[in-house]
């Protein structure tokens, strides 16, 4: 008698014909899942969607794993709370951990949003402490096991801190979610893992269509652009986003500093999301690469010489008065809102200065503006003239390019029955999806919102 036939239904509820708002809906073996439940980001038309009613019914949702603790994984998670979801919630520790600090850093700025729409709040506080105590942690390659026939593993996906791809197996035959892609080799995290072969994939496409400058030379970039900044007596401005990329700067300037190729020099932390972020990272040494958990094991690897941080508006504000050189680490990282715009209003017009770009920087930002060479920028009421350096190290990105994720791919690929490119514009989903077909051999697609897929197990 021929084997039973098993069928899985995904449904891309977000981050399908986009970069964020990941949410991806798993039926299978009579369980309704959940992979990570994410925050649009980006133009207002992406963030109304925020306010828009889950298109499932929360309380019927029986879990959701967490791929990482970016806003567009994890920023509509306490909503869902509030909505009745009382299922468990898995990631990693380091990824739990952030994801709190992240939530309560956000309801802040919801509650002023809330109150231009006239409704209330996406969540409260109390929806926050609802789930963190449905939060279950698993370490990377465990087994859980879902029913008899459904299990989940984690591989490490190299991407910020305690990131993770999501295998399920449902009768040995293996789904795997790929949530972000790190940008491997990374100064602090390891490598993307190799997973066991899977059948079905769903992979992140940020950087679908296009590839990454050469990152070999960032760090000398960096020291150049300090030495600069130090011969011309100025302020060194970095926007910088508070997972990853800010304890990846630090740790570049440790070393910089460390070997003599800069000098010492007050370098202000100056985001409070940021150093309570940072302080994860001291705590989980265990997640890091192994260079930098040797280096972490014998000194403070994010206390770089001359570190001051500066958490409450008055400290931020009296570094105004610090006498220059100097470095100012700040989020916003596109200059969209953040401490980073109080800096670049002051400056911005200087010709000593420098403001140095260091992550993607979107349309109809600051950052961008600056990037794209303005001669005059509106910050708040203000008219500023842009007479500062303006550069950009595009090396650091957190993603892979466009040939890391064929290469990805293509080192995964015996078992491969359809390959679904999400998490990028419809243009990057569409191109990486063609590049898989046409020179990896696999059936790839780019599906669109909240269209329903059949798997055969
Ligand atoms: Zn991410």
């Amino acid at each position: 008698m021929a084997e039973k036939q098993h069928y899985a239904y995904i449904t891309f509820y977000g981050a399908a014909g986009e970069v964020t708002g990941a949410n991806f809906l798993l039926e299978i073996d009579n369980k309704r899942i959940l992979v990570d439940c994410g925050m649009h980001q980006g133009e207002q038309k992406n963030e109304d969607k925020n306010w828009v009613p889950f298109l499932y019914d929360p309380t019927s949702i029986d879990a959701l794993f967490v791929t990482h603790s970016h806003s567009d994984h994890i920023g509509k998670i306490p909503k869902l709370v509030k909505d009745g979801f009382r299922g468990p919630i898995y990631s990693t520790e380091p990824t739990r951990d952030i994801s709190r600090l992240m939530f309560e850093d956000a309801i802040g700025l919801l509650e002023d949003d809330a109150k231009i729409r006239g409704v209330e709040n996406l969540y409260e506080e109390s929806d926050i402490a609802q789930a963190m105590s449905q939060w279950k942690i698993i370490p990377y390659h465990d087994l859980i096991a879902l029913t008899p026939d459904l299990s989940v593993k984690m591989y490490d996906a190299g991407h910020v801190l305690g990131s993770a791809m999501m295998e399920f197996n449902f009768k040995g035959k293996k789904l795997l979610c790929t949530g972000d892609l790190g940008n491997t080799p990374t100064p602090l995290l390891r490598d993307t893992e190799v997973s066991e072969q899977p059948h079905f994939l769903l992979m992140e496409s940020v950087y679908g269509d296009r590839n990454h400058d050469d990152k070999d030379d960032r760090r000398d970039h960096l020291a150049r652009v300090i030495q600069d900044t130090v011969k011309n007596h100025g302020t060194l401005m970095i926007p910088s986003f508070s997972l990853e990329r800010t304890q990846e700067v630090l740790f570049e300037l440790d070393q910089l500093i460390e070997e003599g190729r800069v000098p010492k020099l007050p370098i202000y932390l100056d985001s409070p999301l940021a150093i309570k972020i940072t302080e994860v990272y001291r705590k989980h040494i265990d997640f890091l690469n192994k260079e930098a958990r040797d280096l972490a094991k014998t000194y403070d690897i994010f206390n770089c010489p001359g570190l001051i941080t500066t958490e409450t508006r008055d400290e931020s504000k009296a570094i105004n008065e610090a006498p220059d050189p100097k470095i100012i680490i700040a989020g916003s990282g596109m200059m969209n809102g953040g401490r980073i715009i109080h800096h670049a209003r002051r400056h911005a017009s200087e010709s000593r200065a420098t403001l140095l770009l260091v992550g993607y920087q979107a349309v109809n930002t600051l950052g961008r503006r600056f990037q794209e060479g303005a001669k005059t920028v509106t910050i708040g009421r203000d008219v500023v003239d842009v007479n500062c350096h303006v550069d950009t190290i595009s090396g650091y990105s957190g993603h892979k390019g466009s040939d890391q994720l064929v290469e990805f791919v293509d080192a995964i690929k015996s078992n491969i029955e359809e390959v679904f490119c999400v998490m990028g514009e419809t243009k990057s989903q569409m191109f990486l999806a063609q590049r898989l077909r046409d020179q990896v051999g696999v059936h790839a697609v780019a599906p669109s919102e909240a269209e329903k897929v059949e798997l055969f197990f």
